[in-house]
């Protein structure tokens, strides 16, 4: 999604939303992200852009545990 291409229906008719002005919260904070939507089949993707809160989540799966690796 991100290289402008939809990996559901292959459309590059992909567009971007950097600045969006609504809250993702990840464990009760805020985070910055940046939403990809493919405008041909609607499929939408949200990536979270806030490295420092996405480096805590290996960190609270293994002492927490209330994120779990994907397998
Ligand atoms: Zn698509």
């Amino acid at each position: 999604m991100k290289n402008g291409t939809c990996p559901k229906c292959k459309s590059s008719n992909v567009y971007f939303k950097p600045y969006a002005l609504d809250k993702v919260t990840l464990d009760g904070k805020g985070v910055d992200y940046t939403d990809y939507v493919c405008t041909e089949r609607g499929y939408f993707e949200t990536y979270i852009t806030d490295k420092d809160a996405l480096s805590k989540i290996p960190v609270r799966a293994e002492k927490i545990g209330d994120w779990k690796k994907a397998k």
